[in-house]
């Protein structure tokens, strides 16, 4: 079932150990309740195991990274002549196609096929030396730069879980909304809504993302298009600070000068303060903000999608 508000499962890939697949080399899984749970009721999973389609079975030896940034192997560790590299790169090329169709991906930490920061990487004598991504997951990172993509370790971090929930909405609200039939009306009115999301993330994306805007219709449109959502998409990957949420807040307390009481913006801004001191979650300023916009505001205001960026009952902003 899919929750209030959102009219249909967003495509999200995900390593198959981490919705409890028995896929790991020893048989187990990874199973992660978050995942399964509260994102399944949004998400459709696509579940993808790298070591398993390549052919290494269950159980298997272990593998890991072995050699220098930028010419590293996936060797087995029992048996180093081993090399699964080129079969694990060839399967990222194999499954593109699909990935493609993602609006986000999900994968587990620590695995030298599937990690995205934190795979280790060893030296030819065996000892540590750094950590990467694993050779599956940073094939698709080059391939797709613009897919929201996590690990399952950083998911724990309220402020990254959140960034990379609002991202994969917006990536899909961009393919709903503009680049399946795209037009440079559709593109103009995208950003009108985006205003305030895209200005959380700081006045240099808000400026550029305008001034891209600002040549619909002058141009080629599907460059424009490429360049406006690469820059949205390279703009957003880390969270807002806690000062651009709050220059978006004054800007909506802003909106209310005409419609709202002198003493009732006082309380908004009270509540901003507090927010911008750490003493309340996001969640808190916004509540009373989303009251009085919903009664005084223009319609411009209340379509932003800052307001609402994903279903409420994810209730991600009670943790930032
Ligand atoms: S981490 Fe990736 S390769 Fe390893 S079991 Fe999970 S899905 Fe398969």
């Amino acid at each position: 079932m899919v929750d209030s508000g959102q009219t249909h499962k967003i495509s999200v890939g995900i390593s198959s150990c981490l919705l409890g697949e028995e896929v790991r080399y020893n048989g187990g899984h990874k199973h992660d309740n978050y995942c399964t749970t509260v994102l399944a009721r949004h998400f459709e999973f696509k579940p993808f195991c790298p070591e398993v389609a390549v052919g290494l079975g269950v159980p298997r030896q272990t593998i890991r990274l072995v050699g220098e940034p930028g010419a590293v192997r996936v060797l087995g560790t029992q048996d180093s002549t081993l090399d699964v590299t080129d079969r694990l790169s060839s399967y990222a090329e194999s499954v593109a196609d699909s990935v493609g169709d993602l609006r986000g991906y999900i994968f587990m930490k620590d695995s030298p096929s599937c990690g995205l920061y934190s795979a280790k990487v060893y030296s030819k004598k065996g000892a540590p030396v750094g950590k990467g991504a694993g050779i599956y997951s940073g094939r698709l990172r080059e391939r797709f730069p613009l897919l929201p993509m996590e690990e399952s370790g950083r998911l724990n971090d309220p402020g990254l879980r959140e960034n990379f929930i609002a991202r994969v909405f917006l990536y899909d609200r961009w393919f709903q909304d503009v680049a399946n039939e795209a037009s440079a009306q559709k593109l103009i009115a995208f950003h009108s809504r985006h205003k305030y999301f895209v200005m959380s993330y700081g006045q240099k994306l808000y400026r550029e993302t305008g001034a891209l805007v600002a040549r619909a219709g002058c141009g080629e449109l599907q460059q424009l298009l490429a360049d406006y959502i690469k820059k949205v998409m390279l703009g957003t990957a880390k969270p807002p600070t806690r000062k651009g949420h709050v220059n978006v807040l004054l800007h909506m307390v802003g909106y209310l000068r005409k419609t709202v009481p002198g003493g009732i913006r006082q309380d908004l801004i009270k509540a901003i303060e507090e927010y911008r001191t750490g003493q309340v979650p996001l969640a808190v300023p916004m509540k009373l903000m989303q009251h009085y916009l919903d009664n005084y505001a223009s319609d411009y205001i209340k379509q932003q999608t800052y307001l609402n960026p994903y279903p409420f009952e994810l209730g991600l902003r009670n943790t930032i």
